[in-house]
């Protein structure tokens, strides 16, 4: 089969209004770039008509790839399934919910090929559409990760960007299980654009990203990236260290004086002080034991149900039960 220029993955979770919207848009922009391309749009385990109505919709656009994951496995771990199943010579990854405009893509893919460049990231310079907490939450999320991984993680550069076949490939080959690729692409330090663009709000549907989900993310992108929170044992042992020496000293003098029985409070307030900071040190440590436990068994991040571009019929998926991971490293 022949290598497509341009491979689009969209991960997409229960997107059954907006899919209409997208395909309408996407489509004709596609179409009418005059390059060989395919769409792959990843069903993370929709419990919606979104499987359904990818699968009608691929049946009058040849361009369009339907991989459907067995069960929903998190917006990261589609656009893994994506990325690792894309032919392209160059795959951008956008949101299914046309919060980023498509035709951005083909400004991405001429500025890389122009300039000869492995990413192109999105950045949104407006955020005023996405809801108040929203913006504030994310303004933090990227500050904070400014401070632990560096200024290359470019303000406000989300999940929509384009990259080469090279950055692809070295992102494939990296181990990781729960990765980040908002800032494990940063991280590679390829040569990189960006291209700007206003955030529009969602066209149809929900946010399928709660707090829960965005905690989880803020927490995976911290341990992904940096041993700085164990640290904070380290520091605060230190300096209850120094507290203590302290106190030691004035123990001493009260007892010298035959003052020693008042105290309660200070001694309650103490104890409770310290086994609180114990039980956070144990709870970050458990953090990354847990994350280093789960890398460890090497179960994979998703299945792979059906691959349209595979031939196989919607309803008998194929024996992938072993993960896509697995199978991929078998066919190596
Ligand atoms: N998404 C997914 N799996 C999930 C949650 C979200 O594939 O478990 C997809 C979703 O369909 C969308 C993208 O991730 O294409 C971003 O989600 P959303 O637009 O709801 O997030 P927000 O823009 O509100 O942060
Ligand atoms: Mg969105």
């Amino acid at each position: 089969m022949n290598v497509p220029l341009l491979s689009v993955v969209i991960p997409m979770y229960n997107e059954q209004e907006v899919l209409p919207l997208l395909i309408a848009r996407l489509r004709p922009l596609l179409d009418g770039a005059g390059i060989a391309y395919e769409v792959v749009a990843v069903d993370d385990g929709s419990t919606d008509a979104t499987g359904a109505a990818l699968i009608q919709a691929a049946r009058q656009w040849p361009g369009l790839r339907v991989v459907r994951l067995r069960r929903n496995s998190g917006h990261q771990a589609a656009l893994t399934a994506g990325l690792h199943r894309s032919r392209g010579h160059y795959v951008a990854s956008i949101d299914a919910d046309l919060q980023d405009p498509p035709e951005k893509i083909l400004e991405m893919l001429d500025l890389a090929r122009a300039e000869d460049l492995d990413i192109v990231y999105g950045v949104r310079d407006d955020r005023t559409t996405d809801s108040f907490f929203k913006r504030h939450t994310a303004q933090l999320y990227y500050r904070m990760m400014r401070r632990l991984v560096g200024k290359k993680i470019p303000h406000n550069a989300g999940d929509f960007r384009l990259l080469s076949r090279i950055a692809v490939d070295a992102l494939k080959a990296m181990p990781e299980h729960q990765p980040v690729y908002r800032l494990l692409v940063p991280w590679l330090g390829f040569p990189s654009g960006e291209v700007t663009y206003r955030r529009d709000a969602r066209a149809a549907g929900s946010t399928k990203y709660p707090l829960s989900k965005m905690i989880k993310l803020a927490v995976d992108s911290v341990t992904n990236f940096s041993a700085a929170p164990l640290r904070l044992a380290t520091w605060s042992g230190l300096l209850t260290f120094l507290a203590c020496l302290v106190l030691g000293v004035y123990s001493i003098v009260q007892h010298s004086r035959g003052d020693t029985v008042s105290g309660w409070t200070s001694l309650f307030t103490a104890i409770l002080f310290v086994g609180g900071l114990q039980l956070l040190c144990l709870g970050l440590l458990g953090e990354y034991l847990g994350r280093l436990y789960a890398e460890v068994k090497g179960r994979p991040t998703y299945i792979v149900g059906y691959d349209s571009a595979m031939h196989v019929p919607a309803q008998e998926p194929v024996d992938e039960a072993d993960g896509d991971r697995l199978s991929g490293l078998a066919a190596r």
